[in-house]
């Protein structure tokens, strides 16, 4: 044996002392008879699959979660055949029957004419990894959703609002479906404030809220705070008619409510004034002037005494 040998059979021990030293897990499997050439020892660790009971490549693809066999393993066999290095991303079964997320970084060997010789890789436990990954998703979305709230009264904030009106409007524009909007603005609130100091106004506004919201029948339709003291309904699919109706519920909630107002010039409980309309969006109308239609019923409302819903004229079922 000449010295370059026998630094070869010293690097091949060294290797195998570092391969299997490491976190990661290093395996080989042929490809002609696919099935396993080499697992780490750490894999029994990890899996608690003894490292002999890795034959085939059956064996790995059996310990790949259900949902994810398929995905991972057409995958693999694609990439493996094309002779592309690549790597994937799958829960592996522990022989408790438990499953631990793992990355599994492959290297296609090829022989000189190119054909595929074997696979060599390394499998990395990534479950801290998923665990903090899940676990920004889950404030992701908790942020999303906030993003969408009114933080004082818990209801659809005005951005929401926004949205969820453009979409409606295009949607009934084209479904050639009536949308409905419905106003409401808490009668004489500044006094109420005055009288009951302004974290009584905001205890006032989130009951208020509530209120409104518990008029809400099955459907799409959605409350949020349009402003200050103001609460807007957006009523997909809804005629004049029924939109009238759930504005007579607002009204009578509030009544039924009777929260104390002694500042209110309109009587000794809390009220509001709504404005209604309604409207099957066709070409030539608009979002902006049909906002300014409800909000001209509400003005209306306040200015014949407040306490009482005014509905557009222009909607057809105002007769009602
Ligand atoms: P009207 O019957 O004509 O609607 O009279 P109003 O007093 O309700 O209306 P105005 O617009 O004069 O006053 C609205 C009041 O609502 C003034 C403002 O301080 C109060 N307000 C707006 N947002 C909040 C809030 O978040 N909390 C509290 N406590 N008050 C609020
Ligand atoms: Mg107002
Ligand atoms: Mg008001």
């Amino acid at each position: 044996m000449n010295s370059s040998e026998k630094g070869l059979e010293l690097d091949g021990a060294v290797y195998k002392t570092l391969l299997e030293s490491t976190r990661a897990i290093p395996w080989k499997i042929d490809w002609a008879s696919a099935s396993f050439a080499y697992i780490g020892p750490q894999i029994e660790g990890l899996l608690g699959w003894s490292q002999d009971s890795w034959a085939t490549v059956q064996d790995w693809a059996e310990r790949i979660h259900p949902d994810d066999r398929d995905r991972v393993v057409q995958f693999c066999i694609a990439q493996s055949q094309a002779g592309v290095d690549h790597e994937a991303d799958y829960r592996a079964l522990t022989c408790e029957g438990d499953y631990v997320w793992i990355r599994d970084v492959v290297h296609v060997v090829r022989k000189e004419d190119g054909a595929v010789d074997a696979l060599v890789g390394f499998m990395f436990d990534i479950s801290e990894r998923k665990r903090a990954e899940e676990q920004l998703l889950k404030l992701q979305r908790e942020l999303t959703e906030l993003s969408f709230r009114d933080g004082l009264t818990g209801v659809a904030n005005r951005r929401r609002l926004d949205a969820f009106l453009d979409a409606e409007w295009t949607a009934a524009r084209r479904e050639r479906k009536p949308l409905s909007l419905v106003l409401a603005d808490i009668d004489c609130f500044k006094e109420y404030n005055d009288c009951y100091g302004h974290l009584a106004g905001d205890a006032c506004l989130r009951r208020v809220a509530s209120l409104l919201e518990a008029t809400a029948e099955r459907g799409r339709g959605l409350l949020g705070r349009f402003g200050g003291e103001e609460f807007l309904m957006v009523l997909p699919d809804t005629d004049a008619a029924a939109a009238r109706e759930r504005a007579e519920r607002c009204l009578a909630r509030l009544a039924e409510a009777q929260i104390p107002h002694e500042g209110s010039r309109v009587g000794k409980a809390l009220s509001v004034s709504l404005g209604v309309a309604t409207l099957v969006p066709g070409e030539g109308d608009d979002l902006l002037a049909f906002l300014e239609a409800v909000d001209r019923c509400l003005y209306q409302a306040k200015a014949q005494g407040r306490n009482r819903i005014v509905v557009h004229e222009d909607t057809p079922a105002s007769h009602a």
